[in-house]
């Protein structure tokens, strides 16, 4: 399929400044030139009879990158959801990101190997979905972070921890997820709760390691983070209570940070997915630490990679989750390239991906979005999107609201 874009200005986090007048050609998911309009045109005429798409003017983008969702929510674990329900729902929230103009997503918990199903599914052209990017089951000590959900697999000690790494590698995982700490879904337990032991640590990140994979860790207090540095992890979940001292080590070691900054400033959302009082007021009692947090790991700078631990097109605030939550590393100092780095070269970056996905380039594949205005000026342009291709291919673009 040949597919020239035209009537665009085209930005992305690397480029200097914005291409305007600028036309894409794609060729089979890939991007084949960028340019201006006349060159590219005549180049991709030369080649056969594309079919011509006008922008009418937008700025096309890379497609966005969500490095901390789980397609499978929300999980409402009346134990009479059997793992079909979890496929089939998680079939509709792939279709819906897309549309929402995230073409790529990282999976950090998803139930009974759907997460491996929907992406063989996405990958075969069954589905419409995003690229997708799992970690299968993540990994807890018994009573650890999450236990209970069908998402997890609990594990103990350095023997326990290599099979269960291992095993989410056998079923395919792309990257291991772990819970080090306690969070703010479990009763039992705090946000400051360490839950992992070094050997335990040592033990998933060595075996990872020598598979070539990363590792991620849900994580809340800055001790732990520290000690699970030391332990060679390779990037931080929301990080509700990171400190300078700590901030500085991921900074010096270049390790990436997925804030998640929107769980601890959405009081509604807890309410309309029927969150009890005592995660609502430990959420929001979490916020102005974890604002810190993010405000520090800006001015040190920290790789930060958006991720929002809800569904990446949930509705927020008249847009998605994911936009918001960009919106908010604005609001707290990250600039705007930056920005939209944090949900393009970042992640792609993190996952290994640089010479495919990431930015508007010859030989990168064809994720691409358009929204009206310039996103390296105002992030807030991303509420105004017009046009998703996701692997070559035009997605009917939805925005939440007009
Ligand atoms: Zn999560």
């Amino acid at each position: 399929m040949s597919t020239v874009l035209v009537n665009c200005t085209v930005v992305d986090a690397e480029r200097d400044a914005p291409l305007a007048d600028a036309a894409v050609w794609t060729r089979d998911g890939v991007i084949a030139a960028v340019g201006r309009a006349d060159d590219v045109l005549s180049i991709a005429r030369g080649d056969g009879e594309p079919k011509i798409v006008d922008l009418g003017g937008a700025h096309l983008l890379p497609g966005l990158i969500n490095m901390h969702t789980h397609l499978s929510d929300p999980s409402r674990e009346t134990g009479r959801e059997t793992p079909v329900d979890f496929a089939v729902r998680m079939t509709g929230h792939a279709r819906r990101t897309v549309e929402g103009g995230v073409t790529t997503v990282r999976l950090v918990a998803e139930p009974y190997g759907a997460d491996f199903a929907l992406r063989r599914a996405v990958r075969a052209g069954e589905v419409v979905g995003p690229r997708i990017f799992t970690a299968g089951r993540a990994l807890v000590c018994t009573g650890g972070h999450g236990f209970a959900g069908a998402g997890t697999v609990e594990a103990d000690g350095v023997d326990g921890f290599r099979q269960a790494t291992r095993a989410q590698l056998r079923e395919g995982a792309d990257l291991i997820k772990l819970m080090i700490s306690g969070g703010i879904a479990g009763e039992h337990e705090g946000i400051d709760t360490p839950q992992l032991k070094p050997d335990e640590l040592h033990a998933v990140t060595e075996v990872a390691h020598d598979w070539g994979r990363k590792v991620t860790a849900h994580a809340g207090p800055a001790r732990a983070i520290a000690e699970a540095l030391d332990c060679g992890l390779d990037c931080v979940e929301h990080g509700y209570q990171l400190t300078d001292d700590v901030i500085q080590t991921m900074a010096d070691r270049g390790t990436t940070f997925v804030p998640t900054i929107i769980v601890t400033r959405c009081e509604q959302y807890y309410r309309d997915v029927g969150a009890p009082e005592w995660m609502i007021e430990r959420a929001l009692g979490a916020a102005a630490v974890h604002w810190r947090a993010l405000e520090s790991a800006i001015r040190h700078g920290v790789p930060i990679a958006v991720g929002t631990d809800m569904l990446p097109a949930e509705p927020q605030d008249d847009t998605t989750a994911t936009v918001v939550e960009l919106e908010h590393y604005a609001a707290a100092g990250l600039a705007p390239r930056r920005v939209l780095a944090a949900a393009t070269t970042v992640p792609a970056a993190w996952l290994g991906e640089s010479a495919r996905l990431g930015t508007v380039a010859e030989g990168k594949l064809a994720d691409l979005i358009a929204v009206d205005g310039d996103p390296t000026q105002d992030i807030a342009t991303l509420r105004r999107l017009r046009f998703v291709m996701a692997d070559g291919k035009i997605v009917h673009a939805k925005r939440v609201a007009a």
